[in-house]
């Protein structure tokens, strides 16, 4: 499905932009199509299917409560801390010349339980509302039962004639092999080449059937896909296309929404919430941007980050064309050390709705996620994963924009949540050798931007 360079020549003249993102210059791309609330007739989901999400993860809480202990101080509700990095805002002022003046916070779902990452959201969702799905069709379960007859042995045996494939470069997979296993599904994770060593092992360890491909995270999904649906038992959790992924993240809005109104954050128009997120094939920040979107409407305003070796997302939405290209076919190798970043082609699904709903989005440079995680540790205290990092340096890119200005809201008053994604299963080793990394790069370089 290459596409023809006279076709790419084209795309180039009508959007310029792309030379830069072609050379990998980083670059703030701002969305054209980005409709109010109002405006927006429909989305192939409603805001109910969030709230029914919600409702999933209700029925299923005293059964991750059981098998999961490190969930039991939330009554096995899966959810990460919303924290102040004042201390962050002031090395990105003073080494970034950010101008920040709203608040920063860090939403940490680097500390999200079972699966370390983001992935914790959507990953274990989609498998919860696979397990529920069949339970329900084979008569084991009515939605009124107490779910921690998951754990039952019988339940075990009854997964256990069922398989799930998922294709990733490690994060996805280590929450569906994580969960699916504890199910008693065979689980099998197609992962790409540049899928970290310790992600396999840690697969591995829990039960899962770890296939490596020599190929990038593109050519792990279609073989996943194939291999899995040649078993008429098999289900496949499809990173390009899911709709149940989506919803899985969505339900972080909801979750957000109270979080926020504890600390005594207030969202109106003058007040504006600014989010940023790490994205990949743009699940899991368009399941996010869905969610808040549904609740705080155009109050909210969203931008993904890629690495500038991996804008599947941004090319596919400034072109329009969404999964219909990939990096690739713009010459561009997606080759980063972001994990989860790695994606060359977007998500069907999260593309026709995040088209709608972001602001915009930016790019990073592999060097400053290293940076940005030794500066964010030395500060606040916090280790994640570099590709966790990438939303920190946004504020100071969208500050610096005319964005606030053209929409009319005061700098002062904006509220900036930095989204990140990933970091608490890394070995401690792993983590040394980025932050050191980081700060070698630091010192190298000076300061950055
Ligand atoms: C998967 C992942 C992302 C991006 O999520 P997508 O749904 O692929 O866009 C960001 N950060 C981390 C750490 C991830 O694992």
């Amino acid at each position: 499905m290459a596409i023809e360079q006279m076709e790419i020549a084209k795309w180039i003249k009508k959007y310029p932009l792309l030379n830069k993102i072609i050379d990998l210059v980083p670059v703030v791309w701002f969305n054209p199509n980005l409709k109010s609330m109002k405006e927006i007739a429909s989305l192939p989901i409603t805001k109910q299917d969030m709230e029914d999400a919600a409702e999933l993860w209700k029925r299923f809480a005293p059964f991750l409560a059981m098998e999961f202990p490190e969930t039991r101080v939330t009554n096995g509700m899966i959810e990460s801390p919303l924290r102040k990095i004042a201390n962050m805002k002031n090395e990105l002022n003073s080494k970034y010349s950010a101008m920040l003046v709203g608040e920063l916070y860090l939403k940490c779902d680097n500390e999200l339980p079972l699966a370390g990452s983001i992935k914790a959201r959507g990953g274990v969702y989609e498998v919860l509302h696979y397990a529920e799905k069949l339970a329900i069709e084979a008569g084991l379960l009515k939605k009124e039962d107490n779910y921690t007859s998951f754990s039952s042995r019988k339940f075990k045996e009854f997964f256990s004639q069922y398989s799930i494939g998922v294709g990733s470069t490690g994060n996805l997979g280590l929450s569906i092999g994580i969960i699916g296993a504890k199910l008693g599904f065979q689980v099998s994770v197609y992962m790409s080449s540049d899928a970290k060593q310790w992600k396999k092992d840690l697969l591995r360890e829990k039960g899962a059937t770890v296939i490596e491909f020599t190929g990038d995270f593109g050519e792990a999904i279609l073989a996943g896909r194939q291999q899995t649906k040649k078993n008429p038992n098999g289900y496949f959790v499809d990173d390009e296309d899911s709709k149940h992924l989506f919803l899985g993240y969505s339900v972080a809005a909801i979750r957000l929404q109270k979080q926020l109104e504890e600390e005594k954050i207030i969202v109106d128009a003058e007040h504006p919430l600014f989010v940023y997120q790490p994205c990949g094939v743009g699940g899991s920040p368009g399941g996010v941007a869905f969610g808040l979107k549904q609740i705080f409407g155009d109050n909210v305003h969203c931008f993904f980050v890629e690495p500038t070796h991996s804008p599947a997302v941004l090319i596919g939405l400034l072109t329009g064309e969404k999964e219909k290209v990939c990096v690739q076919d713009f010459g561009i190798d997606n080759r980063t050390e972001g994990d989860g970043l790695a994606v060359g082609r977007p998500s069907c699904f999260a593309s026709s709705v995040s088209d709608k709903l972001i602001s915009g989005v930016y790019t990073i440079e592999d060097n400053e996620l290293f940076e940005l995680l030794a500066t964010l540790a030395d500060s606040e205290g916090l280790y994640v994963e570099p590709s966790a990092t990438a939303g920190l340096i946004g504020p100071g890119k969208i500050i610096a924009s005319n964005y606030a200005e053209q929409n009319n809201l005061d700098p002062k008053k904006i509220t900036h949540i930095v989204w990140a994604t990933g970091g608490a299963l890394v070995p401690k080793e792993e983590m040394d050798r980025f932050y050191e990394l980081g700060k070698s790069l630091i010192k190298d370089l000076g300061t950055i931007v």
